[in-house]
């Protein structure tokens, strides 16, 4: 895919200002998006350009009729045009497998608000 052009993923997501020439990236690699999205705080970043995404989520206890949190983490693909610190909201795409642990690569970077958007 030529540099400087910026790929139509097919999701309503602000597209990233700067470019980059990574292969696994929606917007100027050949990677394409499919399935869920989902949004999460970044965890952790990882060496080579890849976050945890942890989402807290509540799910509904019939016996004891209250809420429980759960958390899950996702790794996830960082391309080097979405900058993105620790305790950022991003959004995240299902892409296919990239690597043993990640199938998904994040899309936007949603900022720091919001305890659990
Ligand atoms: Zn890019």
């Amino acid at each position: 895919m030529s540099s400087g052009q910026v790929n139509n993923i097919g999701i309503g997501v602000h597209p990233p200002r700067s470019a980059c020439d990574d292969e696994n990236c929606p917007f100027h690699g050949s990677l394409r998006v499919r399935g869920i999205i989902l949004t999460g705080r970044v965890y952790k970043k990882l060496m080579k350009k890849a976050v945890v995404v942890e989402r807290v989520t509540t799910q509904f206890v019939r016996k004891y009729k209250r809420y429980m949190r759960k958390r899950s983490r996702i790794s996830a693909h960082l391309p080097p045009c979405i900058g993105v610190e620790v305790g950022d909201m991003v959004r995240i795409a299902e892409t296919r497998p990239i690597s043993k642990t990640i199938s998904f690569v994040v899309i936007e970077n949603l900022g720091r608000g919001g305890e659990n958007v």
